[in-house]
């Protein structure tokens, strides 16, 4: 298969099909704009199935996504589409970036449901940017699919946020992508992960996520500590 393009966590290759793309889950694991790198055997496998397990919840509740099929444990066909360059993070209790940035106390419940902007771009750093930035820097092809975008960004943290609480996790943030199909359409894109997203045990507020490998939460345990907290949350999702 010809590789079309190789990120932090993925691989995409074009399918036997001109519409659709074999999206390949790697074991690597980075963090800080790929300062720090490491890998973890099946964490791609783990990965590719609570994605898919959550962009098939997702369009059980309406929302379009890129998803189309799951081809091997690692592997997904997925729909081509153009990825609008915009990372969409939608936060529900402050941590991370937003703590650093705003001086919000760790562990903050938001008061309401914030959505921000980053753009996509390695060579920058993704940097934070607001909705006109979005607009000088021709992101969208409509002014109108700003408001699009956050509208479905909100209704996906709705879902998963109440599908977590079902299984004893408390989603605190995440981060989506959008592209555009073949007819213009927006469609949810990449992938819903413990790599893109940050769980905390409701009871515990253990960090189930990718947090473990940023903030080395797994020393002294040895490796395979990351990929049990992935474990923990697909056993959930699945219970
Ligand atoms: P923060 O801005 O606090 O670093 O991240 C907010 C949320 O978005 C976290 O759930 C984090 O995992 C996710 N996120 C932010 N940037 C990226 C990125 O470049 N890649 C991935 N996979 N997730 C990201």
């Amino acid at each position: 298969m010809k590789k079309i393009y190789e990120g932090k966590g993925k691989i995409l290759f074009q399918s036997d099909k001109k519409d659709s793309l074999v999206a390949e889950f790697k074991d690597d694991l980075t963090a800080f704009n790929a300062e720090k790198k490491g890998s973890e055997e099946g964490k791609g496998a783990l990965n590719c199935k609570i994605s898919t397990e959550l962009f098939t919840l997702l369009e059980k509740n309406g929302i379009k996504t890129h998803l189309i099929k799951v081809l091997s444990p690692t592997q997904q066909l997925v729909k081509k589409c153009e990825i609008i360059p915009i990372e969409v993070i939608v936060r529900n209790v402050a941590t991370g970036s937003l703590t650093k940035r705003l001086g919000i106390k760790d562990g903050t419940v938001l008061p309401f449901v914030l959505v921000e902007f980053c753009l996509k771009d390695d060579a920058l750093g993704d940097p934070f940017i607001n909705d006109e930035h979005c607009l000088l820097l021709n992101l969208v092809r409509k002014k109108a699919h700003i408001k699009k975008i956050k509208k479905i960004a909100r209704k996906i943290n709705a879902i998963l946020f109440e599908f977590f609480a079902s299984k004893k996790l408390r989603l605190i943030d995440f981060k989506i992508e959008f592209g555009y199909d073949k007819k213009g359409k927006i469609l949810l894109a990449d992938e819903i992960s413990p790599d893109s997203c940050r769980f905390w045990d409701k009871d515990t507020n253990e960090k189930l996520d990718k947090d473990r490998f940023r903030q080395d939460l797994g020393t002294g345990e040895g490796k395979g500590k990351v990929k049990m907290a992935y474990e923990e949350v697909l056993k959930r999702i699945l219970s």
